[in-house]
């Protein structure tokens, strides 16, 4: 039977249409600038008052958030992204209570949006043969595998999908404990692992995209013992276990779309994971996560000499040397 156009999925890997030329979503063709809409909200713009902040690209060139924008046609934009957008806004205006209440998918969709903005930016500038980038995306095979295995569940934002028993992504919802937070909003990502997180107000919002969750199955101790207020510097912990979590990470998930009925009005994908050459993660080296630490530690300035001073258990604010958790309510300088 012929697939009904609201059921054919999108993929943009095949000629490579990452320019301004066509629909993110559903490759239609669109026409710059007038048919796009930016990567972090005009909602979430205004709340921030991010418009005019610049953002530090990996080739070293600086745009603002208000230039960030991705192609989108007419009818994706009124039919999925502005409803998507209506309902994170909804969240965010609830705070914490709004974010957890939110079903998966949608927000896996909104976190997947803001991702999947910046990456394209982000190689859309490295293909530009005046650049000479730090880090060539392009030229790396196996992350090109997982943001293909992401954007077939990313069509999900266009298309009606059924993720049969199984979350594409890892997601994680973090409480900030307030007495020591500056800073209302921050993001940050990594392209290649697929690991982007935003911070709004109390709450840390994090994904780590096509892992089918199994990132977050993983830290699940660290996961129940993080369901309270965290200060700043644990949540920083917490995003370094997560970003290298998801460095160690070896496997892309395969996904089919179930052969449809005449009846069917949406797509049911199933997943496999079938690499039986290689382990599902990589080993655990301490000396690699304490670099992860220090990076997300930046702002504590803790050097890497301090995080490491005990080899075989690299400083936590998390846990204490018993490895219980530990409570931080104002922050002291390891000595
Ligand atoms: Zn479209």
């Amino acid at each position: 039977m012929s697939v009904p156009a609201h059921l054919k999925l999108y993929d943009p890997l095949e000629g490579m249409r990452f320019g301004p030329e066509h629909c993110f979503l559903c490759g239609a063709p669109t026409e710059p600038p007038i048919d796009s809409v930016p990567v972090f909200a005009y909602w979430l713009m205004d709340r921030y008052d991010l418009a005019d902040r610049q953002i530090q690209l990996l080739d070293q060139s600086i745009v603002t958030y208000r230039d960030l924008r991705i192609p989108c046609c007419q009818h994706c934009r009124t039919q999925h992204v502005e409803p998507l957008e209506a309902q994170a806004q909804q969240a965010a205006e609830l705070g914490l209570e709004g974010w957890r209440a939110l079903p998966d998918k949608t927000l896996f969709l909104w976190l997947g949006k803001m991702f999947y903005g910046v990456f394209i930016t982000e190689l859309l500038t490295e293909l530009n043969p005046l650049v000479m980038p730090r880090y060539p995306l392009a030229e790396n095979a196996q992350m090109f595998r997982r943001f293909h295995a992401f954007f077939q569940t990313f069509q999900a934002l266009r298309v009606p999908i059924e993720f049969e028993d199984f979350t594409p992504a890892s997601l994680f919802i973090l409480e900030v404990d307030q007495r020591e937070d500056t800073i209302p909003f921050e993001y940050d990502d990594d392209l290649t692992t697929m690991g982007f997180s935003i911070k709004l107000g109390n709450t840390v919002l994090m994904t780590c995209l096509a892992d089918n969750g199994i990132v977050r199955d993983a830290m699940r101790r660290v996961v129940t013992d993080t369901e309270r207020p965290l200060h700043p510097i644990q949540i920083a912990e917490f995003k370094a276990r997560v970003y290298y979590g998801a460095y160690l990470f070896n496997v892309v998930p395969d996904y089919f779309a179930r052969p449809l009925k005449p009846s069917d009005d949406h797509l049911v994908y199933d997943t496999l994971i079938d690499d039986i050459t290689s382990a599902v993660f990589n080993p655990w080296e301490n000396s690699a996560y304490g670099q992860s630490l220090q990076e997300m530690w930046k702002r504590w300035n803790i050097p890497y000499t301090t995080i490491m001073r005990d080899p075989s258990q690299p400083l936590s604010f998390l846990y204490d040397e018993h490895s219980q958790p530990r409570l931080i309510e104002t922050y002291e300088a390891p000595n």
